[in-house]
């Protein structure tokens, strides 16, 4: 018994839980994110996105996604989503900018995405936004790796 309570020590002592390899972002009602920063964790080999639509209006409406990206890359890839349209979530299809996208969803749906850290590289600056025309000028926050 000791024995088994050590070895889940040192487990713990060097994995990461699986709580901190999982984002859990949300949109309000209106037309925001609920937080102004994500953290990404670089030592998970996989990170999960799960992102909730807490308005009402369906997607074609009100839809929200998360997208990430360089913040360098963000109006371009807004842009050329915008012409990608709906159908396509609006993020281009293979966009090489883009490190991981949801897809749009609307008020009261749920979604989630899996992404390798590895992909956000430590010396930029990252950022996460909606890609729906118009909201990423309020729809946007900070990337941070940890
Ligand atoms: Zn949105």
């Amino acid at each position: 018994m000791k024995n088994t309570f050590v070895v889940l020590l040192s487990l713990f002592a060097t994995s990461v839980f699986a709580g901190e390899c999982d984002i859990n972002l949300e949109s309000t009602e209106s037309m925001a994110f609920k937080t102004k920063e994500i953290v990404v964790n670089k030592n998970c080999a996989e990170v999960t996105l799960n992102f909730k639509n807490n308005g009402t209006l369906p997607k074609a409406v009100m839809g929200h996604n998360a997208v990430i990206s360089k913040k360098s890359d963000m109006n371009a890839v807004v842009n050329d989503g915008i012409a990608a349209g709906l159908k396509n979530n609006y993020v281009k299809t293979g966009d090489k900018r883009v490190v991981v996208a949801t897809t749009v969803i609307g008020g009261g749906e749920s979604t989630s995405i899996k992404f390798k850290p590895d992909t956000i590289k430590p010396n930029e600056d990252y950022v996460f936004f909606c890609s729906f025309p118009g909201h990423s000028a309020v729809m946007k926050g900070i990337v941070k790796l940890v």
